[in-house]
């Protein structure tokens, strides 16, 4: 086939793929939130082998347009509430289009020297942000989970000595997302040497644990290294106190590292950003884009105190990279972090902060905030549900307790089944999580489209739901017997 007129054939489907998609987003909030795969669909794709000739862009695009993208949990619909939602914006979109077009190799200023400022523009807005000071630097990454493994590592590089390793500790929360022990992990420490603190009854590290934690283990000849702290758990939304565990961590020598991959974002209100105080005593922070900023997937950013600390653990100068080393003090993003040829991830994120704005931004943040409390205030008054959690940065737990007769186990299986009941609806997506053992309703809802009436109605239906008529059915019945 002719390139050049394979590239026409692109160009039109492009061209009509762009206004469908388009249509879609102006009326998402009809579409079911989650859209099961077709069995037809996956056994096409199944029986479909990687063929030795090809075949034409026209099937090949329609095949996976109807096959693929038509089933898919819709993370960015107004009422999908599980897990931490995609917000993503179609400036976003917009901006991975333009990126992917161009393809600019965002190791180091040579290759791209206007992407690689406007990245190193972000980085330094965001460390600004953050309260660090001059000197401090960092790098657009795929998520918080190798946010947190680099940061873990720059961690480990500026504490510990390679003979000390084996006997070092670090600390953190029964709360803290799953990615920090990979990430610890991954960089060489095993279970043993992780300290899981508990958490108060607002689900923030427990001060006195961690400082009986770091005396007992200082006692027993071991080295307390690092504290990972988070901004914004993903179970709650609480926020481990941030300035006494830098307090401690200048007193015992520790890196602070604060996990805000969902949170960090608060930063941008100022009504909500109180709520992250001390989060500048920090060394390092992993802050996601993809989360509460609008973006598409594959935005986030590792920020350190100090830019140095990312250079100790990430320089390495091949020779045939030499003719590359342009920026000042010849330190390039590769020096910064695992990747070497790395997507420009920073420029979708620059277009939409020069779309919007950082005070919409903020009112983002604001709005997410408000729906939850909105929907915390709604539960509150009803004497057979109640809170657990929150509402803390557009997090709420909450579950159906009936009037108090049922089981513990009986209660964890009928807030299952309203979970599962709403989903399979596909009007709302509300997964469970569990809190100090029990089942519960979580809602995440920092969605921006999302309005105060998908909220009541999404709770409204929670109530009316067959799994808890059958409940007040069973308990009218043995009132009556
Ligand atoms: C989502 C999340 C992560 C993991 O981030 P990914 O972008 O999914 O890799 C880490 N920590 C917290 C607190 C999160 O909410």
């Amino acid at each position: 086939m002719d390139t050049r007129e394979q590239n026409r054939e692109i160009g039109e489907l492009l061209r009509a793929f762009v206004s469908r998609t388009v249509d879609f987003y102006e009326h998402i909030e009809n579409e079911a939130v989650c859209r099961p795969a077709a069995e037809d669909s996956l056994s096409r794709i199944e029986k479909q082998a990687i063929p030795a000739g090809g075949r034409s862009v026209e099937e090949v695009f329609r095949e996976m347009e109807q096959d693929i993208y038509s089933s898919t949990l819709l993370g960015q619909h107004p009422r999908s509430f599980s897990c931490v939602p995609s917000t993503m914006s179609l400036l976003s979109w917009m901006g991975d289009v333009m990126t992917s077009a161009y393809n600019p190799h965002a190791s180091c200023r040579v290759n791209g020297p206007a992407a690689d400022l406007v990245e190193k523009k972000l980085i330094r807005w965001m460390c600004e942000k953050a309260g660090y000071p001059e000197g401090s630097g960092g790098l657009f990454v795929s998520g918080g989970s190798i946010a947190n493994l680099t940061a873990l590592t720059a961690a480990r590089d500026a504490k510990l000595a390679w003979e000390d390793r084996g006997r070092a500790v670090v600390y953190l929360s029964g709360q803290t997302h799953a990615s920090v022990s990979k990430g610890l992990h991954m960089i060489g420490f095993c279970r043993e040497q992780i300290r899981i603190l508990p958490v108060d009854e607002s689900f923030r590290m427990d001060m006195a644990a961690l400082q009986s934690s770091v005396r007992k283990d200082l006692a027993d000849g071991k080295i307390p290294f690092a504290v990972i702290a988070s901004a914004g758990t993903t179970n709650t939304g609480s926020v481990d106190p941030l300035r006494p565990i830098g307090g401690i961590c200048r007193k015992y020598d520790m890196w602070m590292h604060v996990d805000g991959a969902f949170g960090a974002s608060a930063l941008l209100s100022e009504t909500y950003k109180k709520e992250l105080d001390g989060i500048q005593l920090s060394d390092s922070l992993s802050w996601d884009a993809h989360k509460w900023m609008l973006q598409t997937y594959g935005c986030s950013a590792v920020l350190v105190r100090r830019r140095d600390d990312l250079v100790r653990s990430f320089a390495a100068h091949p020779e045939y990279l030499k003719d590359a080393e342009t920026s000042e003090g010849g330190v390039e993003f590769w020096d910064l972090g695992p990747e070497l040829t790395r997507p420009a991830r920073g420029l979708k994120l620059w277009l939409t902060l020069q779309t919007m704005g950082t005070e919409e931004l903020g009112r983002v943040v604001e709005h997410g905030c408000e729906l939850a409390e909105l929907a915390a205030g709604i539960i509150r008054k009803e004497p057979e549900w109640e809170l657990l959690s929150g509402p803390w940065l557009g997090i709420v737990n909450f579950r159906y307790r009936a009037d108090g007769s049922l089981s513990e186990a009986e209660l964890d299986a009928v807030n299952q089944e309203i979970s599962a009941e709403i989903t399979d609806s596909g009007f709302a997506q509300i997964f469970t999580t569990e809190l100090r053992g029990r089942k519960v309703l979580r809602m995440c809802t920092i969605h921006p489209e999302t309005t105060k009436e998908d909220i009541r109605r999404t709770i409204e239906r929670l109530m009316e739901t067959k799994a808890v008529s059958d409940r007040r059915q069973e308990q009218n019945k043995s009132r009556t017997a």
